[in-house]
């Protein structure tokens, strides 16, 4: 089938079930939020006691079917992604979610989800594949009282080819394997801003002043979303570290000392340590920050040792 005659089928589907009249196995309870919150490590005083809620981030956790699924899947999400496999599309990623939440969820609470698939995207070209997006939206509710909604999106996609790399590259790389870059994105992009201009950001939350590394959009200590930055004042000790010599990986030369640098200002950060044999390399042992000039488009902090 031609893509133009694909898209008009594929947006019949929007608007249509992806389940209905769907119900909770378990009531809210305070047993699930226990765990929830251990393994998040999230010690709130909401989420405990007689007036109890749950966290709104397990919104979705109380519709989950469990190995067992549920009864009341809907027949179009199936018919969907059905067509797009034929079309090709026969791969599948999740690329986020969105939740909304408008009541909390108390012990006790009884859920009932319905599901829509809201909308198809025209078909998108990623470094994946290309394919299209598909949302679905679940709506949670308790005793018929919207208590929150869930959107849901994938990109189901047909596999891109490996692009064939110019020889030049190529030999470049069975030269020089080059190390791998970071992933830099909007909550980290100020981190790598100051490492152009050599220096050592550290997030502090403009609510409660908390030094927090990595960077984070928000605080583990209060929830805040403000935050500035200090500088690193550059000096640290060796908190741990490890020496690494199996596996190997290309541009990596083993035996090498990765350690967690405890920095002064009380943050730690995972680096290299330059200037002291990885064997030298000891707990507690004075690190000082440098930069790592490591190709033409990668520079790197990592510390300093003096070996004793
Ligand atoms: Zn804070």
């Amino acid at each position: 089938m031609s893509e133009d005659g694909l898209y008009p089928l594929l947006k019949e589907f929007e608007g249509r079930p992806a389940a209905t009249g769907g119900v909770g196995k378990d009531r809210v309870d305070a047993a699930m939020i226990r765990h929830w919150c251990e393994a998040m490590g999230d010690a709130h005083p909401a989420y405990t006691g007689p007036d109890a809620i749950a966290p709104p981030t397990m919104l979705q956790a109380w519709t989950m079917g469990g190995l067992s699924g549920h009864t009341d899947r809907s027949s179009a999400y199936d018919e969907l992604l059905t067509l797009l496999d034929r079309a090709g599309c026969t791969s599948v990623v999740a690329t986020d979610c969105e939740q909304e939440y408008l009541r909390p969820l108390r012990p006790g609470d009884t859920v009932a989800f319905d599901a829509v698939i809201e909308s198809v995207s025209p078909r998108k070209t990623t470094k994946l594949g290309t394919g299209h997006f598909v949302t679905t939206r679940m709506d949670i509710r308790v005793a018929g009282e919207l208590a929150g909604t869930h959107r849901f999106r994938i990109l189901k996609y047909a596999p891109a080819a490996p692009t064939p790399q110019p020889r030049r590259q190529q030999q470049q790389q069975q030269q020089q394997p080059s190390r791998p870059r970071p992933v830099v994105n909007r909550d980290n992009q100020g981190f790598w801003d100051g490492v152009a201009h050599h220096r050592l950001l550290i997030q502090r939350c403009g609510a409660c002043g908390t030094l927090r590394f990595p960077w984070l959009p928000g605080c583990n200590h209060c929830a805040s979303p403000d935050w500035d930055t200090v500088e690193a004042s550059g000096a640290g000790t060796v908190f741990s570290y490890v020496v690494m010599h199996h596996p190997p990986f290309p541009a990596f030369d083993p035996p090498y000392a990765v350690a967690l640098v405890e920095l002064a200002e009380g943050v730690r950060m995972i680096s290299n340590i330059t200037g002291v044999p990885y064997d030298k390399v000891r707990i507690g042992m004075p690190v000082q920050l440098e930069f790592l000039r490591v190709d033409d488009d990668l520079e790197l902090p990592v510390f300093r040792g003096s070996a004793a």
